[in-house]
């Protein structure tokens, strides 16, 4: 079980969700990653390895992009692979 950023992120990226995760696993973050990492991402993603699903993040985004899997909308579930598949190709700096 994860949380999933879906796709409303893109073209905002504020980076309200990282302020408040505990365990920091959501990248790429302009403060934890650089900014051209954060730059080159379209959005954010959280890591399903290491999220643990306290949900602090998801009244903190401006377009309610965040869902826990179980109520993630039918819409949004290719975002489920985004997400993991950010993970098989990005490395933190
Ligand atoms: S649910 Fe909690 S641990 Fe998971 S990404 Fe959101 S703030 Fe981080
Ligand atoms: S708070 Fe929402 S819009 Fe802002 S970076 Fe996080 S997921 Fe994207």
């Amino acid at each position: 079980m994860a949380h999933v950023i879906t796709d409303r992120c893109v073209g905002v990226k504020d980076q309200s969700c990282v302020a408040v995760c505990p365990v920091d696993c959501i990248h790429p973050s302009s403060d934890l990653d650089g900014q051209d990492a954060f730059d080159a991402a379209s959005q954010l993603y959280i890591d399903p390895e290491v999220c643990i699903d306290c949900g602090a993040c998801v009244p903190e985004c401006p377009v309610e992009a965040i869902f826990i899997i179980e109520e993630l909308p039918e819409e949004y579930h290719k975002d489920i692979e985004a997400n993991r598949q950010f993970y098989r190709t990005w490395t933190s700096k």
